[in-house]
């Protein structure tokens, strides 16, 4: 799997001030699982050290400005955003993680200032609202917010499958195949977004007909769009309540109280997602419930990851 990253959070020097920006959460956990492509347009444009920049508003356009004599400095960042972007897209990625704040790289988190030196609000980095035109569909996050557990929670899962994805399609699937992916995403889709996943349903039952070619086109869509949407504890409660159906024979009445009191306990924040999961997970391989193991949402990226291990990666 390829995630494209910030070569300072990667721990480049190539900051203007030729420092850099390591980011252990990406290169010692992701790294575990990913492979990256680092990025970074300032040092190919101005080379490093180098005068920080701004972006600034003139008229209608966005102008990039030397802060150290207010230079006119857009010409070379474009140009040498555009040669990174080309560089990108000759890799199969599944997801772009940015330096937050910089005038290139950040996320809707680049100051935008006017003529006058007043800071009127915050827009994508140069290159970061190239990538977001050029891949509408690929997960995206800063450094910064990958700090917040739900945030984090929520790329990882979205990552991984988007990989999962990408994978199915280069394997050159047939609808069965489609199906089978579609079943096995079932509960990660309901936890994400219940309507996409019916939709989802409806286009894989294919009642109009389509080309399979078509229908995997639909399908992309609207699953990339989905694991795109935040997970929220209400909806994964739901998800929850559902899977505890499972063994409504099987269980007694005291282990389908815990259960309850479980998941009761992750809606209310007093204990994390892995609880009720875990006690899920066991009874699905007690009872040999295929159906549930074979579900993602039990197991969406590798399980060293620990992020559901947090009472603050649920909101
Ligand atoms: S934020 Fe982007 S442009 Fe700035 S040093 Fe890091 S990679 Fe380079």
């Amino acid at each position: 799997m390829k995630i494209a990253v910030s070569a300072c959070l990667l721990g480049a020097k190539v900051r203007f001030d030729a420092g850099h920006k390591h980011d252990h959460f990406i290169t010692d956990e992701l790294g575990e699982f990913a492979e990256f492509v680092s990025f970074c347009p300032e040092h190919l444009a101005y080379g490093t050290p180098r005068p920080s920049i701004r972006l600034v508003k003139n008229e209608e356009t966005l102008q990039v400005h030397s802060n150290k004599n207010g230079n006119d400095l857009t010409e070379a960042l474009i140009q040498k955003s555009a040669e990174e972007l080309s560089h990108l897209e000759e890799e199969p990625l599944c997801g772009i993680i940015f330096k937050s704040k910089s005038p290139s790289c950040g996320l809707k988190s680049a100051k935008i200032y006017l003529e006058n030196g007043f800071c009127e609000g915050k827009e994508d980095g140069v290159f970061a609202s190239m990538c977001r035109e050029r891949y509408p569909l690929l997960p995206m996050e800063e450094e910064g917010r990958l700090e917040d557990p739900w945030l984090r929670e929520n790329f990882v899962m979205q990552v991984f499958a988007y990989d999962r994805f990408e994978k199915l399609k280069a394997a050159i699937p047939t609808l069965n195949d489609l199906v089978q992916f579609h079943t096995a995403h079932k509960f990660l889709l309901q936890a994400k977004d219940e309507q996409l996943y019916r939709e989802l349903g409806n286009i894989v039952a294919n009642r109009s007909g389509l080309s399979f070619e078509a229908l995997l086109g639909q399908y992309e869509l609207g699953f990339k769009t989905a694991i795109s949407r935040k997970s929220s504890i209400k909806h994964t409660r739901n998800v929850l309540d559902h899977l505890a159906g499972f063994f409504k024979k099987e269980l007694t009445k005291s282990e389908k109280k815990s259960l309850h009191d479980q998941i009761s306990d992750y809606a209310n924040k007093i204990i994390p997602l892995i609880v009720p999961l875990s006690t899920i997970q066991l009874y699905a391989r007690k009872y040999d419930t295929k159906y549930l193991l074979e579900q993602t949402f039990l197991e969406p990226y590798p399980k060293t990851l620990a992020l559901r291990s947090n009472v603050k990666s649920g909101k």
